[in-house]
């Protein structure tokens, strides 16, 4: 059987990989871009891939700010105590002051948030974790990422991303196969978001204990050049005994690798040209 090449052309957002980061990025896309072309591909199928679409039963990490429950800079205390003090507090402060509007968020667009009945408040297990239903959590997320991007493309595996020949540092689009046919894709963009699996656990297969990650946004990115500069919340010790590391590891987990600027690129490893 002769495998076709697919071409998806004139792309402004690819967003690779639609976890609970790419939906995310995708409804952000389309809140900035209201005239961009948003196209996502992903390797599974949107509407149960990634590690939130296992049916969680908690959001990790929420402050309870409207309820005079914590201010962002008390989890940045607590992450830096938590992490020995090894943490970029900068981020950790602009994560916190935002997980709170994305929970009402979520719950607007109908995600259950289980409630105190006496104070109204919602329902924590600890100090920073609420509980959710997580069953219907991805749906939900998938159904605003749906909206915003002109076209899904579900059991694509993103393989490359591609550099512009023409333009020194600039991206191009990817490239990928779709995992049931084993047609060719092509995706020209002039802006790619990966979001396809961050690191955690990263001593270990993703087969072995809980919460793994497969990394794969490291391994895309690698591949161009880019130092992937902080793993940021690794959760195992030197040794390769992985703990649960407690609830910012949601927020802070999600695309686990902060990217430096094009300067940062590493000079022997040129990404792939189109
Ligand atoms: C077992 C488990 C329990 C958890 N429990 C909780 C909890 O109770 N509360 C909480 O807040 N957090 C929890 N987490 C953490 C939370 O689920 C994750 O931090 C979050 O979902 C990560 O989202 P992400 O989009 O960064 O990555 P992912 O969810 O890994 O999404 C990556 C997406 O990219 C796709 N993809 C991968 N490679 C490619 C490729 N090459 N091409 C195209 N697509 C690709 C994948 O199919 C996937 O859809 C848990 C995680 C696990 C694994």
């Amino acid at each position: 059987m002769a495998y076709e090449t697919i071409v998806e052309d004139n792309i402004d957002i690819l967003v690779c990989g639609a976890g609970l980061g790419g939906t995310g990025a995708a409804w952000e896309a389309r809140y900035w871009g209201q005239d961009k072309k948003i196209v996502i591909a992903e390797k599974a199928n949107i509407d149960r891939s990634g590690a939130v679409a296992q049916g969680l039963y908690a959001i990790n990490c929420y402050m309870g700010t409207r309820f005079g429950e914590n201010n962002p800079e008390d989890h940045v205390r607590y992450a830096r105590i938590d992490l020995m003090g090894m943490v970029r507090e900068d981020l950790a402060f602009d994560m916190a002051r935002h997980v709170d509007s994305a929970v009402h968020q979520f719950e607007e667009w109908g995600l259950p948030l289980m409630r105190d009945p006496k104070t109204g408040a919602y329902q924590r297990e600890g100090r920073w974790q609420i509980m959710i239903h997580g069953e219907s959590y991805k749906p939900i997320v998938a159904e605003a990422a749906k909206k915003s991007a002109d076209k899904v493309f579900n059991r694509i595996c993103v393989t490359h991303l591609l550099m512009d020949e023409s333009k020194e540092n600039r991206i191009a689009g990817a490239v990928g196969f779709n995992v049931r046919t084993g047609n060719y894709h092509v995706f020209k963009s002039k802006t790619v978001i990966v979001a396809a699996g961050g690191a955690s656990n990263i001593y270990k297969p993703r087969s072995v204990g809980e919460g793994a990650r497969s990394r794969v946004v490291c391994a895309l990115v690698i591949r161009l050049g880019l130092r992937v500069a902080d793993q940021r919340r690794r959760q195992d010790d030197p040794d390769g005994e992985p703990h649960r590391t407690g609830p910012v590891q949601g927020r802070l987990r999600s695309g686990g690798c902060i990217l430096p600027a094009p300067q940062d690129l590493h000079p022997e490893l040129p990404g792939r040209r189109v």
